[in-house]
């Protein structure tokens, strides 16, 4: 065993001469420190040059637009304080006065997003006017940052999908997430949205994996709404909006990633429907008694999958563990009701932190 931290790159050369090949599980990757290992011969999947434009929002959002995949408008916050080209001057004012051309129309409010380190909404701020923009710009190296229009939507969806050494791709069934205070609290799947929202989403993600020749599992989050199906976010690892596939698939996200990453093909996936729900459970006040009375009252709920993390610090807000419960209902409606049911009874043993 090798343990060490994840930007150690000289322990990653350690792990390297223990085994064929190396993955990831969060996409915080040092791809400097890792080149010159790859050079060396290590084999990393997906590749550091598939990860290349994922581990950054702003090489994300540049990706799609490369690839022509919707995604929110967008621009560098760094491009608010460039000089306007001389082109762009407005002309010396005249009688007829010109109106000088708007550097940046995309409205308020906005989203502010860190390209690289954030998670669980760390890192990524609603700017509800002009004077919150002027702070941010004080505060933060606006060339680490990116500004995007903020979406209007009815849901948020999410897709799980993966591509072997050989090409081939499959995709978990498309999932809803819904986020409590930009953190993911819960998920259920399959969407009851039409299966051309679910074409559509298959389409995007097998443009991704094969433009990149990435071989791995891969997650997409969407916004879907007014504007159509919009991809919010890429992540080149297994995903908290696919945690549903370890009861819920004949082949899980993490099955998936290991076979692939070690040489073989995907495997069928198989979703056992009608469907089932993912809740996670979010860290809240409360004593070491109060957690444990908590967590068995969970356990003893019907058809309940209980996964606890462990973690050492429970802090409030932070992801301890979730719970899947697969669900009966035959149809996409019945199946709404029947996860609101379930929320509710899981909610009431463990509540959400407070806003
Ligand atoms: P993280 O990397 O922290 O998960 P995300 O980009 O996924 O950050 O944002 C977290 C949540 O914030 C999203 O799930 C969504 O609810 C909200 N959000 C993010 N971007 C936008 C946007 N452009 N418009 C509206 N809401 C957004």
């Amino acid at each position: 065993m090798v343990q060490a931290d994840c930007g150690d790159a000289a322990a990653t050369r350690r792990l390297g001469a223990h085994c064929r090949a190396i993955s990831f599980e969060n996409e915080w990757v040092d791809l400097e420190a890792l080149a010159p290992l790859a050079a060396e011969g290590l084999v990393f999947r997906p590749s550091l040059a598939a990860l290349e434009p994922l581990v950054n929002k702003r090489r994300q959002r540049e990706l799609l637009e490369r690839l022509h995949l919707p995604s929110p408008r967008w621009l560098p916050l760094e491009r608010l304080i460039e000089p306007l080209p001389l082109e762009d001057i407005p002309p010396p004012i005249t009688a007829d006065p010109v109106e000088p051309r708007p550097v940046f129309d995309l409205g308020f409010p906005l989203m502010a997003k860190a390209s690289t380190g954030g998670y669980d909404g760390k890192g990524t701020l609603v700017i509800p006017d002009p004077a919150a923009l002027e702070e941010l710009l004080e505060r933060v190296d606006p060339t680490e940052w990116i500004l995007e229009e903020f979406v209007s939507f009815d849901q948020e969806l999410a897709l799980v999908a993966c591509r072997d050494g050989q090409g081939q791709v499959a995709w978990f069934p498309l999932a809803r997430t819904h986020q409590h205070q930009h953190v993911c609290d819960w998920v259920l799947a399959p969407a009851s949205v039409d299966q051309a929202v679910e074409a559509l989403a298959r389409n995007v993600a097998a443009s991704i994996l094969a433009s990149l020749d990435y071989v791995g599992v891969l997650s997409i989050e969407f916004f879907y709404g007014p504007g159509g199906l919009v991809v919010n976010e890429l992540a080149p690892r297994t995903h908290n909006s696919g945690h549903f596939t370890i009861e819920a698939c004949r082949t899980s996200q993490f099955a998936q990633q290991v076979r692939i990453v070690s040489g073989d093909n995907v495997a069928d996936i198989d979703f056992d429907g009608p469907g089932a729900l993912m809740v996670n459970l979010l860290g809240i006040e409360q004593s070491a008694e109060e957690e444990a009375e908590r967590r068995t009252a969970l356990a003893m709920l019907n058809g309940a999958h209980l996964h606890w993390y462990g973690k050492r610090e429970p802090r409030p807000g932070r992801k301890l563990g979730h719970l899947t419960v697969l669900l009966q209902a035959a149809t996409p409606a019945e199946l709404e009701l029947e996860a609101d049911r379930r929320l509710a009874e899981i909610r009431s043993i463990w509540p959400l932190p407070p806003a």
